[in-house]
């Protein structure tokens, strides 16, 4: 038998919400496509029968999964679910935070809390009007709901600043910042306490100044081999994934992310992102 391995879908777009098509089409075919991100080289992969796989979805919106959820029967699930902010300013076209807030109910009361992770991220600072912003308040208004689902790890990470993102508030009145190591810890740390009291997990991607700076933040994993192994009774390949930014405290284990930049384009407005135009 070969050994389980790891789909993810996708750390380059958002396929749930934009994509359900062709996540459903390639489970029903045993067969994705996608271009390879830096060289545009084409890039397949074929499932025989006999290959298991866990497939790791990522999204802000899990609304159009969840009415199509049973195209996924038999799959083996694992859900990042992000949500970061009640601010439109930031997200302006994702669904009201209460309809957000159900769909992770869902979630967890279908597949089991352990099988979905909350993503706090990215922590985004600004400046507008001579004042410093951040969207780290929106913890207030999220967790209690999260924690009330069962749900008890959260991911967090701070915002990557690209200059293309600069070009994008050409009009607005506001400039993000990136806060210095030592001020993500103060910034974070109260929050990171609010959200232990909780009993939450916190995990940190590509964070390392977190984990090492604020008690009970632990480096994250968050595409994880051993966690996906109990989840689903399977024994999950782990390997050290060398395609991300280990350099930066990177932690995952390997797995193939058939999302694609050129073909599966993530059509959300988020502000912040690098990943769309
Ligand atoms: S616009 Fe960017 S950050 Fe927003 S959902 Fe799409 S890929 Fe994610």
């Amino acid at each position: 038998m070969t050994t389980p391995i790891i789909i993810s879908a996708s750390r380059r777009t958002d396929m749930p919400r934009f994509h359900l098509d062709v996540l459903t089409d390639g489970l029903r075919r045993r067969r994705f496509a996608w271009h390879h991100p830096f060289n545009g080289r084409l890039m397949e992969l074929a499932l025989p029968v006999e290959q298991k796989a866990v497939l790791v979805l990522w999204s802000k919106d899990f609304d159009r999964f969840l009415e199509n959820r049973s195209a996924f029967e038999g799959w083996p699930l694992f859900f990042h679910f992000t949500i970061n902010t009640p601010l439109t300013l930031l997200e302006p076209d994702l669904p009201p935070l209460r309809q957000r807030l159900c769909q992770l109910e869902q979630l967890a009361s279908l597949y089991s809390p352990e099988a979905v992770r909350w993503r706090f991220d990215p922590i985004v600072c600004w400046e507008s009007g001579g004042q410093a912003h951040d969207n780290l308040r929106g913890l207030e208004a999220i967790a209690p709901d999260v924690a009330a689902a069962g749900v008890k790890d959260v991911t967090v990470s701070f915002m990557d600043h690209y200059r293309k993102i600069d070009r994008r508030l050409a009009d607005r009145p506001l400039t993000f910042r990136t806060p210095s190591p030592q001020e993500q810890v103060e910034l974070f740390a109260p929050w990171a306490a609010v959200l232990t009291e909780l009993k939450f997990t916190v995990h940190t991607c590509c964070e390392p100044v977190l984990a090492s700076g604020i008690q009970g933040v632990r480096p994250g994993r968050c595409i994880d081999a051993d966690l996906l192994s109990r989840l689903t009774g399977m024994v999950v390949e782990a390997k050290d994934d060398l395609g991300q930014r280990r350099d930066h405290g990177c932690l995952c284990h390997r797995s193939i992310d058939i999302g694609c930049y050129a073909h599966h384009r993530c059509r959300g407005q988020c502000l912040y992102c690098y990943a769309r135009p």
